[in-house]
């Protein structure tokens, strides 16, 4: 019972902190896979997000570069129809308002007549019609003036369903100085909310540019791309956005042809180029990867909704991770309180036994001090009373015998014959007292020894004395006439006990290296009040006369030096139970050295 009280609280003791730790140091690990997770999966869907909108600017590399061949393959087509029919070009004049297709600006010009074929280029679309007809891309036909490359004829309609003619190019414009300089231009226009990869070819007349032929084809059909790139779907959340580069939105799921250009966002694109940017938009966070496209002058975007796309992956990896974490914690705890704390609970455990021995050591050890100063001083008394007692005695028997029987002093001198032994009694405990700080171990019976010992103390006849000896070894070497004296002390306590009927059990038996003796009586108990007492010299509940208060001492002082324990538990109280005292003296078996003390 007792071992089970201790056990619990230092197997607490242990395993609380050391369960605390795990648990700090798991749940920190846990919250940190979790962040990394978390942050690693941001990192690729970051790199997602680049990959798409490179994946897309290819797209529109791959369209402009087929774009631009189809164009050269158009100018070659121009060129041949052009050339294959005579040009005249007449020294007759047309007045004409035309309108500088940058600055808007109009102003009167002559122009000559042109014949292609003796057809009026100037009034007539029929050749760049046919010719639309066969590349499938627009075409027109300029001539030189002095401001520039006025249009004659255009197979361009604008919204309104006219032709463009009599617009001219500037000849201060990249087209113009490239035409002037005898080369052909390669580029892009938009014309008329559609881009196109547009050409230029210089029509020379004796080494002189005399004007200019234009083919173009629609970069990109605007409806088709949006189509393709609404399909493209960027992880949960993500979609494909296009700017223009004035910031126009030209494709978004729903902002389609909103104006971006003072907004933070597109200033950002604008001003990097490529990149990726986080930024909240109608408190949404979102991160956006963007790349700027030259040849067609876009900014293609993939934006993402952070949340959206982390949150079933957090969900999962903070379940995840939690559940790992959980399931650690268990084990390592099953683990160590398996492993470890069992050991470290022995360990602790001895600790405390030896802690507490060396406490009943101390105890002892002060206990036999105080004896062996009472002792001293009994030593010192006894003596010096010994001599006037046996005076005393001798002079009062001589006395007395000198008397006649029926002498009237006879009676008082009797009584102090009798309170003079007693007193020679007393004197004669406290040398024996005294005197026992040795011992002269010797090889004997305890069997032997217990039977002498009940022989020796008067009892009265209702008390009714058992024995059970259980040994195998019955020979101690002990010191046979002081531990004869142990045994009669006890029987005699045990008996002057016992007021009515009662019983005395003295019991041996053998543990381990030890002998055991237990004497036990069903007398008065001892109270509790008393238990700390019962070994100190002169305590005693007897009445005076009866007891000296030296027996227990005594018994206490050799079984010491017998290198023995003596311990007593008692009940004195009826109503907890039946009364009676227990002494129980443990001896070592292989008791062989000599002691002294
Ligand atoms: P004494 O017997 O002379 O009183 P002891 O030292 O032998 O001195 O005993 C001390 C006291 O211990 C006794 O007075 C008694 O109160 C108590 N005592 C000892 N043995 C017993 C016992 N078996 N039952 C009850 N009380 C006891
Ligand atoms: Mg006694």
């Amino acid at each position: 019972m007792k071992r089970e009280k201790t056990r619990i609280p230092i197997r607490l003791k242990l395993f609380l902190p050391v369960t605390m730790i795990i648990i700090i140091v798991i749940s920190l690990l846990t919250v940190w896979f979790i962040n990394t997770s978390i942050n690693r999966f941001n990192e690729h869907i970051k790199n997602t997000l680049v990959l798409e909108v490179n994946t897309i600017t290819k797209m529109f590399e791959r369209e402009s570069m087929l774009k631009l061949e189809k164009v050269q393959t158009n100018l070659k087509v121009a060129n041949l129809q052009f050339y294959k029919q005579p040009l005249f070009i007449s020294s007759d004049t047309l007045h004409r308002i035309i309108e500088n297709q940058e600055s808007k600006i109009r102003h009167k010009a002559v122009l000559n007549k042109w014949y292609l074929n003796d057809i009026l280029l100037n009034e007539s679309t029929a050749f760049v019609d046919s010719l639309e007809k066969i590349i499938g891309g627009t075409i027109t036909v300029f001539q030189k003036i002095d401001s520039g490359f006025v249009r004659i004829t255009t197979s361009i309609r604008r919204p309104d369903g006219n032709r463009a003619s009599c617009t001219f190019i500037p000849k201060h414009s990249p087209v113009a100085l490239s035409i002037l300089a005898g080369e052909t231009y390669y580029g892009r226009a938009e014309v008329i909310d559609e881009w196109y990869t547009t050409a230029y070819e210089p029509i020379t007349i004796d080494g002189e540019v005399k004007g200019m032929l234009y083919v173009g084809d629609k970069e990109k059909d605007m409806a088709e791309l949006k189509r393709v790139l609404k399909t493209l779907k960027i992880g949960k959340s993500g979609y494909v956005f296009v700017f223009d580069k004035n910031g126009k939105m030209l494709i978004h799921p729903y902002l389609e042809g909103e104006d971006w250009a003072d907004r933070e966002l597109f200033k950002e694109i604008k001003e990097s180029g490529n990149g990726i940017i986080e930024y909240v938009y109608k408190n949404t966070h979102k991160t956006v990867a963007y790349n700027y496209f030259d040849k067609f002058e876009l900014y293609v975007g993939a934006s993402i909704n952070d949340k959206a796309e982390s949150r079933q992956f957090t969900t999962g990896a903070v379940i995840g991770a939690t559940i790992v974490g959980l399931l650690s914690i268990l084990f390592l705890l099953f683990f160590i309180y398996r492993f470890t704390s069992e050991k470290l609970y022995r360990y602790f455990s001895a600790l405390q036994e030896s802690r507490k021995k060396l406490a009943d050591t101390e105890i002892a050890l002060r206990h036999s001090e105080k004896l062996a100063g009472m002792g001293q001083i009994a030593a010192g008394v006894a003596h010096e009373l010994n001599n006037p007692l046996g005076v005393i005695t001798m002079y009062s028997n001589i006395l007395l015998e000198e008397l006649s029987v029926d002498d009237p002093k006879r009676k008082d001198l009797e009584l102090i014959v009798e309170q003079a032994d007693r007193c020679k009694n007393i004197v004669g405990g406290l040398l024996n007292f005294a005197r026992k700080n040795k011992i002269h171990p010797e090889n004997t019976d305890i069997i032997e020894l217990i039977k002498a010992s009940i022989k020796s103390v008067v009892i009265p006849g209702n008390i009714k004395v058992t024995t059970n000896f259980n040994i195998e070894h019955k020979h101690l070497m002990i010191d046979r006439g002081q531990m004869l004296q142990v045994i009669t002390n006890l029987i005699k306590n045990a008996s002057e006990a016992i007021s009515e009927k009662g019983q005395i059990s003295i019991d041996i038996s053998q543990k381990d290296e030890n002998v055991l003796i237990s004497i036990e009586d069903n007398g008065n108990g001892i109270k509790d009040e008393h238990m700390d007492k019962l070994f100190t010299p002169f305590f005693t509940t007897k009445d005076i006369g009866k007891g000296t208060g030296l027996g227990l001492s005594l018994v206490y002082g050799i079984i010491k030096m017998h290198n023995g324990k003596i311990s007593a538990t008692s009940n004195a109280d009826p109503k907890a139970g039946p009364t009676g005292t227990e002494f129980k003296i443990i001896l070592p078996l292989n008791h062989n050295k000599t002691t002294e003390s």
